[in-house]
């Protein structure tokens, strides 16, 4: 994404979904998704700017989002926010990763240790914070780190380590002895840990569990969420981070001179979705699960082997047994072989480690059951 001169490219996100306008493919690449959330959050909205609220609202995000931030933590995770101090709003979960990096970084020796394939912005924004990027493979399947590896990884240069549990674009949910060997290695090491829980809400298993509630965790843990996911309002932008409150401040810091403030009526109608009963937050994930299956299957009989993911929006396959061996290649000429635009899975990993990446694609589950079935039958047409 950032040239060796220090350019910044067009996202694969962005030339992905232009080229799903472009040939009139079905985008299973972009993830967002092609229905509205909950009435009562886009209702809110309505009445927020009928209310006049379209100035700028306070640094820190308006209050009631702040008080909603810190119910929902306590409601689903037992814990206990001051939301005047340790919860800010932020321009999307994009801005409190830059935001927090940026703050957390202090020169070029500092590493950043994540784990990859990872979110393309991780990257992007540690090279311009001018820090080193050091990344611990997850691997087809299952997509769980090897602890050694991780551990080879982390040492005293290592200033943050930033982890995205569940895991876009692998769909992995961590195992416990993977949160814990982070903490561990965050204690022995004084590293901070950035946690990005997008997802936090989208899992098909087991309960999210975020690692700022681990023993030794919350004083050096800022965790990020955003409602663009919980409440399929991607354009929205409303981010938040919570953690202690000198960490949160320092990430205002910053902050207050990459947007200042955003989104002042979106954020009532968040606060409205933060508040919505807990059956909206299981039937989320359960409605994902089934698409998930849905595309997996469609997937499969298609010719591609599929790994099973445990949350987030996505589902990683491999072409290899359709006869691919270049996921970039294949992806460039799916839309118009099979009216189909998914992401190869190379886009999310540094250069170097390309080659174990070759023949994966991620695509996006988060769409209509109809869009669904009408990509498996084109897939399985184009064989
Ligand atoms: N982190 C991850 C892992 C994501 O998938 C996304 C959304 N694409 C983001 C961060 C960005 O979230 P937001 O839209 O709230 O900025
Ligand atoms: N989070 C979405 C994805 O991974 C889209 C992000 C974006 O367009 N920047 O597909």
């Amino acid at each position: 994404l950032v040239g060796s001169d220090g350019s910044i490219h067009p996202t694969i996100f962005a030339e992905m979904s232009a080229l799903a306008a472009r040939t009139g493919a079905i985008n299973l690449g972009q993830g967002f998704p092609d229905e509205d959330g909950p009435t009562e959050v886009l209702e809110a909205a309505r009445a927020a700017i009928a209310n006049g609220v379209n100035q700028y609202p306070p640094g820190r995000g308006i209050p009631d989002l702040l008080v909603a931030v810190a119910e929902h933590q306590h409601r689903f995770y037992g814990v206990t926010l001051d939301p005047e101090r340790d919860v800010l709003v932020t321009a999307g979960a994009t801005e409190a990763l830059a935001a927090a990096l940026l703050a957390l970084i202090g020169g070029p020796d500092d590493e950043v240790v994540v784990f990859e394939p990872h979110y393309d912005s991780y990257a992007a924004v540690v090279a311009l914070a001018g820090a080193r990027l050091v990344t611990v493979p997850l691997r087809w399947p299952d997509f769980q780190p090897d602890l050694d590896d991780l551990r080879r990884a982390v040492t005293d240069r290592t200033r943050v380590i930033l982890v995205n549990d569940p895991h876009n674009p692998t769909g992995a949910v961590f195992g416990a002895p993977v949160r814990e060997e982070v903490v561990r290695l965050a204690e022995r090491h004084d590293a901070i840990i950035v946690t990005d829980e997008v997802y936090e809400h989208l899992v098909f298993d087991a309960l999210h569990v975020p690692i700022a509630t681990l023993p030794g965790a919350w004083e050096r843990t800022l965790s990020i969420s955003s409602g663009g996911k919980t409440f399929s309002a991607t354009g929205w932008k409303i981010g938040w981070v919570t953690g202690p409150a000198d960490l949160v401040d320092a990430v205002l810091a910053v902050k207050q001179f990459l947007t200042y403030v955003n989104g002042s009526a979106f954020q009532p109608a968040i606060a409205t979705g933060l508040r919505l009963p807990d059956a909206f937050f299981l039937g989320i994930g359960e409605t994902l699960a089934a698409k998930r299956d849905l595309l997996g299957r469609g997937l499969r009989a298609a010719g591609f082997a599929v790994s099973t993911p445990s949350g987030s929006y996505f589902t990683v396959a491999d072409a290899a047994p359709l006869g691919a061996t270049d996921a970039a290649a294949f992806c460039r000429e799916l839309p118009h072989r099979a009216g189909v635009v998914a992401i190869p899975m190379t886009a999310f990993v540094t250069p170097e480690r390309r080659g174990e990446y070759a023949t994966l694609v991620r695509f996006a589950a988060c769409k209509r059951v109809e869009v669904l079935e009408e990509a498996a039958s084109r897939l399985a047409a184009a064989g």
